[in-house]
């Protein structure tokens, strides 16, 4: 009876173990691992306490051993479970890595980039272009003196020119300047007698206009050379060069003569039709010749008023409108473009 009790003591450990091994392979959690820690290890109500406690009815000499076995067997469950825990943590990692892995070879979504203004472009390539030859490049004033705008320039008082109608007067002897040509007066004065002089000078200017072809505001850059023994061959080169890095290779200029109070001789230039290349189309209304920019020789008076001696020297000028520069190179039809900020347009560039 004894031995008998003993061995189904036994055999029901043995069963406790088994049913807790299928037990804790079927545990896909943590929280049905704790819930199976409670049932066979709990203080009260466990499995195993249910075992221990009927130790004391076993033989005397086998409690030992039945103690002995109830003790490993505990160890083991514990040993289990915790290795459960641990296999179910890394599950549940993996599991997560898995369903949060992030593709780094997908494709992004593009970020649109800002491109330069077509002003801004024409006006670098332009700058550029009269770097490499050594000119220097500066900027004046914006708001400028009746003097240096008209009156050391040559613009008499009757010019229409200095009529309110055409030009924003801020006072009686300021305005908004009218083109960027005062510089020539302030660059001459501020570097006589310093020759020879080279000098670009790239800016907003202000004309009561507002159509297709001008705008209140516009940008230009004045051009000028004083030296000994500069000709109007000089100019015809410096130009021909620009209209080269401006339009292509293949382009020609030619001059017309021209009337402009601070030069003289003046020439009106123009450049082989952008759009026919000279062989005449609708834009150049058949001629194959476009109009881009106003130039002469430095009036005497203009000299003087620099501070220059025209019996030693003589100079080139000349301004061109970077508006009208990037209409016949981009083909552009209205200058409004230039001005309403619209993304289609800007984007193009
Ligand atoms: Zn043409």
């Amino acid at each position: 009876m004894e031995s008998h009790s003993w061995q189904e003591w036994e055999k029901k450990l043995a069963a406790v173990t088994a049913a807790f091994e299928a037990e804790i392979a079927g545990a896909t959690d943590e929280k049905a691992v704790e819930a199976i820690r409670q049932r066979y290890l709990g203080r009260k109500g466990g499995v195993l306490a249910g075992m221990l406690r009927t130790v004391g009815e076993l033989p005397a000499a086998e409690r030992p051993r039945a103690g002995q076995l109830a003790n490993a067997a505990r160890g083991a469950i514990e040993a289990r479970l915790s290795e459960r825990s641990a296999q179910l943590a890394v599950a549940a990692l993996e599991r997560r890595l898995a369903e949060e892995q992030v593709d780094v070879s997908l494709p992004g979504w593009p970020v649109p980039a800002g491109h330069r203004h077509p002003i801004s472009i024409v006006k670098a390539e332009i700058e550029d272009f009269f770097v490499s030859l050594g000119y220097d490049v500066v900027s004046g004033p914006e708001t400028e003196y009746d003097y240096f705008n008209f009156e050391a320039l040559n613009i008499p008082k009757e010019h229409p020119a200095r009529d309110m109608h055409d030009s924003f007067y801020l006072g009686e002897t300021t305005l908004l300047r009218t083109h960027t040509s005062p510089m020539q007066i302030r660059y001459m004065q501020a570097h006589a007698p310093e020759v020879p002089l080279r000098v670009v000078v790239p800016g907003r200017t202000y004309r009561r206009d507002d159509d297709a072809t001008h705008a209140p505001m516009f940008h230009q850059v004045e051009g000028l050379v004083v030296g000994e023994g500069v000709t109007m061959g000089d100019l015809k080169g410096t130009l021909l060069a620009l209209a080269r890095a401006i339009f292509g290779e293949a382009t020609a200029i030619r001059m017309r003569p021209s009337y402009f109070p601070f030069t003289e001789p003046s020439a009106e230039v123009d450049v082989t039709c952008t759009v026919c290349g000279g062989t005449g189309c609708r834009t150049c209304k058949g001629t194959g010749w476009l109009e881009v920019l106003g130039s002469g020789m430095v009036h005497p008076q203009v000299l003087r008023n620099g501070g220059y001696d025209p019996d030693r020297v003589s100079g080139f000028a000349f301004g061109l409108g970077i508006e009208r520069m990037a209409m016949l190179k981009y083909g552009i039809e209205d200058l409004r473009h230039f001005y309403t900020n619209d993304w289609r347009f800007l984007a193009q560039f």
